[in-house]
């Protein structure tokens, strides 16, 4: 190898192949041959412009790969759950850089490490700071020492280990629904309690596939993709109903019909839609939970009734990435899953053909697109 390829996003609507040199690693951190990264929704926000980012940037944060050089000090400087690393190892590497320590965030809720706004993210990082290469879009990526890595165990597929990063998404999104210490008497998600979940896209299904695992009962999706819906069924929905098919009355009297007249325990707003969390908080039962993790990007307001918080006793709560350790539990997930999880690829792609990767992720006949650089 003489150079490293990677594709570079100019500015919106322009991504292109460079040649990038190889990097002299420090010694606290790894060079890491890319094995496969997934093209996320908010890659195609970043491609549309929906996205404040500083161009350019190399994306691609959903990944796993294969330790090509290690610094003497990394294994002392990164995170790293699994035990010590060495050249060879299979791993995936969590987006966001460690917390620093030592803001307000990380010094009042450090169980909280998302929220701490000096960290650095892969694939949203911008390229012009050295060594460029902090986007999984690229044959190799430079992992400085403040990385979070995990190995991956024997029996994950490197494909497969992508989908670490979005069902990391999934569970932190679910876990905020749990009810830690009071028994299954109708308090939270837990076996046999009643879903709703609200779009499903990429995260959604995720969702829904650990809601499945986890023993929850019906689990009924909306969407306005039949593609997604009948899909869907595969990770464990129980009941579909076509938004583009079923107008907002008609599905409301159907799910209270699923619902012994109350509506469901749970409602999951995955679909980033504003009116999707409005009419989540006019189906969930009195005192269920809504939970809102579509709306990573901001496409405006909608009219509330506060009075239905109020009256509903419902808990409403939000989920905004999750701490980094979440990788552990979706590893575990990956690993032991009965569910036809890789069914999720409908797309393979190499790097040179991103940009029509890019391009199709979102469509209804595109769930996950997968590039091996
Ligand atoms: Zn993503
Ligand atoms: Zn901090």
């Amino acid at each position: 190898m003489s150079k490293i390829v990677a594709a570079e996003m100019l500015k919106p609507g322009e991504i292109v192949l460079k040649d990038f040199s190889i990097p002299q690693i420090e010694d606290d951190a790894i060079l890491m041959k890319v094995a496969a990264v997934g093209i996320c929704g908010s890659d195609k926000h970043m491609f549309t412009g929906k996205m404040n980012v500083t161009w350019p940037l190399i994306p691609g944060h959903e990944l796993s790969g294969i330790v090509e050089k290690i610094g003497k000090n990394a294994n002392n400087t990164m995170k790293i759950v699994g035990g010590n690393l060495k050249e060879g190892d299979a791993i995936t590497v969590t987006p966001g850089s460690q917390s620093c320590s030592k803001c307000w965030y990380c010094v009042h809720v450090p169980h909280r490490p998302q929220l701490c706004p000096n960290r650095t993210v892969f694939g949203f990082r911008t390229s012009k700071d050295f060594p460029h290469l902090f986007g999984a879009f690229s044959e190799y990526m430079y992992l400085p020492g403040n990385s979070f890595v995990l190995k991956l165990p024997e029996g994950l597929s490197l494909q497969r280990a992508t989908l670490c990063e979005p069902l990391s998404v999934a569970q932190r999104a679910i876990s905020r629904g749990l009810s830690p210490g009071i028994p299954n008497a109708g308090e939270g998600i837990g076996i046999g309690v009643r879903c709703l979940v609200m779009g499903v896209g990429p995260i959604g299904l995720l969702v829904v596939a650990t809601l499945r695992s986890m023993g929850v009962g019906e689990i009924i999706v909306v969407d306005a993709s039949k593609e997604r819906l009948d899909f869907s069924k595969k990770f464990g929905a129980t009941q579909l109903i076509d938004i583009s098919e079923v107008g907002v009355e008609d599905r409301k009297d159907k799910i209270l019909s699923l619902t012994d007249n109350v509506g469901p325990d749970v409602v999951i707003e995955c679909a980033g839609a504003p009116s999707a969390f409005s009419e989540g908080l006019d189906l969930v039962r009195r005192g269920g939970k809504l939970i809102e993790v579509g709306h990573y990007g901001d496409p405006g307001s909608v009219d509330i009734r506060p009075h239905q918080v109020c009256n509903k006793d419902v808990d409403i709560l939000g989920s905004w990435a999750y701490p980094q350790v979440q990788f552990e539990p979706a590893i575990e997930m990956l690993l032991r899953t009965d569910l036809p999880i890789d069914d999720i690829f409908t797309h393979k792609m190499s790097l040179e053909n991103i940009q029509q990767g890019i391009e199709i992720t979102g469509t209804s006949e595109c769930l996950k697109v997968i590039v091996s650089p």
